[in-house]
């Protein structure tokens, strides 16, 4: 089985992803970590990456893509593999297609913006211990203190409103002509990712076994 998984940040992603490929036996493909195993080996190509993603510029579609090819060659993608966070725009979904052949599914996982903005925003981290708080879903037993070591809890700045919002508006409007696509191809499986983490997977499994 050949998956994409898209979904916006906060949306579950990884979790889900995680599921999927223990129950049916998928190699989980995130291609930023494709990228950094490259710069921790230290290959030519990765010392090149490794300048172009500290200088914060963009990695060419051409070598993400010869990257997925070496990967996808590898013997736990025998039985498939799941794409976490790739392709993110059209180009590179014509140019997987060259890749991979065929997909079976895109899976895409939605969740409004308000509710994102809501799980993101309320989220705390111990800064001594690193345990994480929600402040609705999952807050501590005092306010602002970490249950588990006393520590101030805190909230990381990328987590804020503002930027959550930002981050959802890039998303959305990078990701919409890449649904489009695959819409047309009738590949799209649409998600309600509000609901439990274990609902959801639940439904996937059930959708994905008939396939
Ligand atoms: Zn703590």
């Amino acid at each position: 089985m050949k998956l994409v998984l898209i979904g916006c940040p906060g949306a579950g992603k990884g979790t889900q992803a995680k599921v999927l490929s223990e129950h049916f036996h998928l190699a989980h493909i995130s291609t930023g970590d494709l990228l950094r195993d490259q710069v921790k080996s230290g290959t030519p190509l990765g010392l090149k990456l490794k300048t172009i993603m500290e200088s914060g510029g963009l990695v060419s579609d051409e070598i993400v893509s010869q990257l997925l090819r070496q990967r996808i060659a590898e013997d736990d993608c025998k039985n498939g593999y799941i794409l976490d966070g790739y392709p993110r725009n059209v180009s590179q979904a014509e140019g997987l297609d060259d890749i991979v052949g065929s997909l079976d599914k895109v899976v895409l996982i939605e969740v409004p913006d308000e509710a994102i903005i809501e799980r993101m925003s309320g989220r705390r981290s111990c800064p001594v211990c690193g345990a994480m708080y929600h402040v609705k879903n999952n807050p501590p037993k005092t306010e602002g203190v970490c249950d588990k070591c006393g520590g101030g809890l805190v909230a990381r700045s990328d987590d804020n409103p503002e930027t959550v919002k930002h981050r959802l508006d890039v998303f959305h409007s990078q990701t919409a002509p890449v649904i489009d696509y695959y819409d047309k191809k009738g590949l799209v499986l649409k998600i309600d990712g509000t609901k439990d983490i274990d609902v959801i997977s639940g439904e996937l499994i059930e959708i994905l076994e008939k396939l």
